[in-house]
């Protein structure tokens, strides 16, 4: 943040350390640039007011992993405050919730720190201190486990959009501070007496999981604190305990006073007004609008939307398979004699087979193989005319997915493959009569029955058929075929 160590994985503990960040006396801290931009855009994505002008302080506190003493922070005009972000949380208590963004400030993160138990000893990796590290402050707005871990997801999913952090939680690259108090309802919901109980804080959880286990255990905790008439008295802080499931009493919580903050005197207060503007000009499209795009102009439902826009890189094959789609589509001969109506209908129905096909069955292979849209071969054209062709019933749903195999193996196109491998639907009646003869002269008995009024065996025939013919038979000829035959042989 304030050094020029570089900010990746290390080989071995504090090779990136250097004067500044090592908090030496006479060395002086200048802050990134782009450390400065990406919060600003951060906040500007969560809708915030970004301040036209701001500065840093100094946090003192005194800890092992902070060589200076003190930590180089925002306090009391960070780069972004008064923001929000609306979530989705289908199937909850609350369908939706706008969660307040009190703050956005800017700050070095500290050294990490391992205690060894066996050598009582507690060792310090300084490869981390001084990462640029932005700390967003929600409002207590949320009213859920289940909320905080949607909100977590997408603030994850806004900062891979901006390109500001792969905010990988497994990494370390985000971590939460969870705060959690419980409020008194009476029975019609309304809150009784205090707003807001004084608190849990559990610090630095590091996993989507973690975050909702935390939640879920505090709430069972303190309800049963309420229920023996002895609820939290002190805002205090416990720690996860992983392994056990369970959170532990910590030291308490210093409050801001603790810290004799004062602005930092190496480091003058920032002007920030003409950078916003630039950077203003610069917001892509966020994932809530994308998705909302995906229902709107491809006829997904929310849950699909969410699932493909989850993951950049497959939104971006999507929607340039989907508009490839469409001009096949468009070529289509028979969509002359359609209406507006019809039309549409048939989109739908195609660009939902396409989505189908994309995220289970390609998606399935996918994983077998340990791809990913972007290191599998297939391209957004050959998968476009690959769904083309089952949508007009030139592949079985079996033909298709060994076509897709084989296009996932040599990035070929369908049209290539359904030739070398002969994988052309049958739907020549002719072709099929042999075979029809046969299975029909194979099952008497069946036949018999069937010719009685046992017309489900349609189905047995139909399977049969499949057999013979290696699942090439067109399944609406074939069933035409079979039953005009099957009606034909009585008396056989
Ligand atoms: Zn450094």
């Amino acid at each position: 943040m304030f050094c020029s160590c570089p900010n990746e994985e290390a080989a071995a503990p504090n090779v990136f350390v250097c004067p500044i960040c090592m908090g030496h006396p006479g060395a002086l801290p200048v802050p990134n640039e782009q450390a400065v931009r990406f919060t600003i855009l951060f906040g500007l994505a969560l809708g915030c007011h970004i301040n036209s002008s701001t500065k840093f302080d100094r946090k003192h506190y005194f800890y092992p992993d902070l060589p200076k003493g003190y930590q180089i922070s925002q306090f009391d005009v960070p780069i972004a405050e008064k923001g929000f972000l609306d979530i989705i949380t289908p199937s909850s208590f609350r369908e939706q919730a706008r969660i307040g963004i009190t703050r956005i400030h800017l700050e070095e993160d500290a050294a990490k720190s391992f205690h060894s138990e066996t050598e009582n000893k507690t060792y310090v990796d300084f490869n981390r201190g001084g990462t640029p590290l932005a700390e967003v402050v929600t409002e207590p707005d949320f009213r859920s486990a289940r909320e905080a871990k949607v909100f977590l997801q997408e603030m994850r999913l806004i900062a891979r959009t901006l390109g500001v952090s792969n905010a990988d939680m497994e990494k370390g690259e985000m971590r939460c501070d969870v705060n959690v108090s419980l409020r008194e309802v009476d029975k019609t919901g309304a809150v009784v007496g205090l707003l807001f109980h004084p608190k849990t804080e559990i610090k630095n959880v590091n996993s989507f999981k973690a975050v909702e286990r935390v939640i879920e255990y505090e709430i069972q905790r303190q309800t049963k604190l309420w229920e023996t008439n002895s609820p939290p008295a002190t805002t205090t802080t416990r720690g996860w305990n992983d392994t056990k499931q369970v959170t532990e009493e910590q030291r308490d919580k210093e409050d801001s006073g603790d810290y004799r903050y004062f602005p930092e005197p190496d480091i003058p207060p920032l002007n920030l007004s003409s950078l916003v503007e630039t950077i203003k000009t610069t917001l892509p499209e966020l994932p809530a609008a994308r998705r909302r795009r995906f229902v709107d102009e491809y006829f997904l439902n929310y849950e699909e939307a969410k699932q493909i826009c989850e993951d950049i890189e497959l939104a971006d094959f999507a929607e340039q398979m989907f508009s490839e789609l469409f001009a096949w589509l468009e070529a289509l001969p028979d969509r002359e004699n359609l209406d507006d109506e019809a039309l549409e209908k048939e989109n739908r129905r195609i660009v939902r087979l396409a989505t189908g096909w994309l995220t289970s069955k390609l998606g399935g292979l996918m994983a077998d193989k340990g791809l990913t849209i972007k290191t599998q071969k297939i391209t957004q054209e050959n998968f476009a005319e690959f769904i083309t062709m089952v949508a007009k019933g030139r592949l079985s749903t079996n033909n298709g997915l060994s076509v897709l195999q084989k296009m996932l193996e040599t990035g070929a196109d369908p049209e290539h493959i359904i030739e070398e491998h002969s994988l052309n639907l049958i739907s020549d009646e002719d072709e099929l009569t042999s075979a029809v003869e046969k299975i029909i002269a194979a099952n008497p008995a069946e036949a018999e029955r069937y010719r009685t009024g046992e017309d489900k065996l349609i189905k047995f025939f139909l399977g049969q058929l499949m057999k013979e013919t290696g699942g090439k038979a067109d399944p609406t000829v074939a069933s035409r075929l079979l039953k005009r035959l099957l009606e034909g042989t009585e008396g056989v």
